[in-house]
């Protein structure tokens, strides 16, 4: 996602960093760097003009201020931070519950942009938040999504309101209003209309999203628009604001080699936010939009809050608070501890999604694209295969049981060997955060001790603590050049 101009951002601010203090003809360069990268990421034209002249302007406007800084290539890293958290919505805004339920959301958009996978993932967001989604199955004419949505909404335990066959039969607008009427009904608080799309935005698709719209009065209309058109997400999404009208948008495949063009062009040519993001085929590749979050990832510094909050969710509170229990009492964690973890790993999905949310992924891309996620079923085994008295106290493990626990998990020894080693490390590493300043300064995972749970990224640099300031002028020149 967005790797292109993640790279690209890295290689202008890399050149910007090299210089120390400023001149305004640093700040064209870096400028003319961040306009090529985003008209190669198809952003829209005059979105990038827009965007490069506010952050020039605000750079030479501060460029002094900014050179009397110890980080002047810093300040002008913040400055286009911020610019794109802004273009990418500013503050994020979240679904609209109506007075009076039910809460009608209805979803439109070209076929194909993933509008019936997205009301699954909808539905199993609201859920989890506590609401009653009913799905209701407007589509009637995309051959299988009636089906698709009832198999959605079985694997979910949503209902599904499905009177019609679809594949072309039934009556897209007394679907809606009557899926709308069932949920007064029986007390649903949410309602999600999918609706039929068509390949290009044509005529009859927007009088048909039109009478469902008048049909059932949403509280939010959501375009779904898939990342990877590039340009074409902008020009179908001001159509469909021209049609049918819509609240907020949905960026969906954002998990391909979407350039982004999407993404920073929608709110400035429509005027209407991202609400959220969906990043692959299963129900649980959604997320929230955050724009700061967004911005972030773009320029190579990682999304650790939507990781830790992944892994909060993954982790279930009981777990948590019993890690959390005995690490304050000072007890050792254990294999036993670590299998729970494994399992909460894999509850959270796929490995080199987390890894690639890790500030400086993008240094790291091959190494994450090839992680295999049997690795932490492979562990998992390893784990396994060992006595509850083994996973309690690791010391037990002798050749002849390490043997016994390879043969059981049907790996190499070697392996258990391993295994083992980054065990006792990570629980050194547990007690060091223990006795020391308890990892204060950065966000926590829960329940994972660093160096057991995520592998170390290879290859990135650890930036060493800055030391203090020289008092001698001519050395401290020195030592931020
Ligand atoms: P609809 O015609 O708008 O209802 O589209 P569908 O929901 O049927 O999605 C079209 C195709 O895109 C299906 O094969 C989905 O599995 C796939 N799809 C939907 N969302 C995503 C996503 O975020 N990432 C990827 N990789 N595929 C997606």
């Amino acid at each position: 996602m967005f790797d292109n101009l993640t790279s690209k951002f890295a290689s202008a601010f890399s050149s910007l960093r090299a210089k120390g203090r400023l001149k305004s003809g640093d700040i064209d360069s870096v400028a003319a760097e961040i306009r090529a990268a985003l008209i190669e990421s198809d952003v829209a034209l005059d979105v990038v003009e827009s965007f490069v002249t506010r952050i020039t302007d605000r750079s030479l406007e501060k460029l002094e201020e900014v050179n009397k800084g110890i980080n002047p290539s810093q300040a002008i890293f913040t400055i286009v931070n911020e610019e794109l958290t802004a273009i990418l919505g500013g503050n994020s805004r979240r679904i609209r519950m109506a007075k009076k339920a039910p809460t009608v959301i209805m979803l439109t958009g070209l076929q194909g942009a993933g509008k019936t996978s997205l009301a699954g993932k909808l539905a199993l967001h609201l859920k989890k938040d506590g609401n009653t989604p009913l799905l209701v199955a407007s589509d009637l004419q995309r051959p299988n999504a009636v089906t698709q949505l009832q198999t959605v909404g079985d694997s979910i335990k949503v209902p599904v309101f499905a009177p019609e066959p679809g594949n072309g039969v039934g009556d897209p607008v007394a679907v809606a209003k009557a899926g709308v009427k069932f949920a007064q009904e029986k007390f649903y608080n949410i309602v999600i209309v999918d609706t039929a799309g068509r390949l290009g935005v044509d005529r009859e698709l927007m009088q048909e999203a039109i009478k469902i719209r008048d049909a059932v009065s949403p509280d939010e209309i959501l375009f779904v628009v898939d990342a990877m058109v590039g340009q074409d997400a902008v020009r179908t999404a001001q159509a469909f604001q021209e049609g049918v009208g819509f609240d907020g948008v949905v960026l969906t495949k954002l998990d391909g080699d979407a350039r982004g063009g999407a993404a920073l062009s929608v709110l400035a040519k429509t005027g209407k936010p991202i609400l959220f993001a969906s990043t692959g085929e299963k129900v649980e590749d959604f997320d929230l939009f955050y724009p700061d979050r967004m911005a972030s990832r773009i320029l190579g510094m990682g999304d650790i809050q939507t990781l830790a909050e992944q892994a909060k969710r993954a982790m279930d509170t009981t777990t948590t608070s019993r890690l959390e229990e005995k690490f304050a009492k000072g007890e050792d964690f254990t294999l036993t501890d670590f299998l729970s973890q494994l399992e909460a790993m894999k509850n959270m999905g796929s490995m080199s999604k987390m890894l690639a949310m890790l500030p400086g992924a993008g240094a790291i891309k091959k190494q994450i694209e090839n992680f295999d996620d049997n690795e932490l079923v492979r562990t998992q085994a390893i784990v396994q295969s060992m006595t509850p008295a083994e996973r309690n106290d690791p010391k037990l493990l002798n050749g002849s049981r390490r043997a016994r626990i390879a043969k059981g998990s049907g790996r190499q020894v070697s392996e258990v060997n391993n295994l083992v080693d980054r065990f006792a490390g990570a629980q050194k590493m547990m007690k060091q955060m223990r006795a020391g300043a308890g990892g204060k300064g950065s966000p926590s995972i829960p329940g994972m001790p660093a160096g057991m749970g995520l592998p170390a990224p290879a290859g990135q640099k650890v930036t060493p603590k800055k030391k203090s300031k020289s008092g001698n002028p001519a050395k401290r020149a020195a030592e931020e050049a």
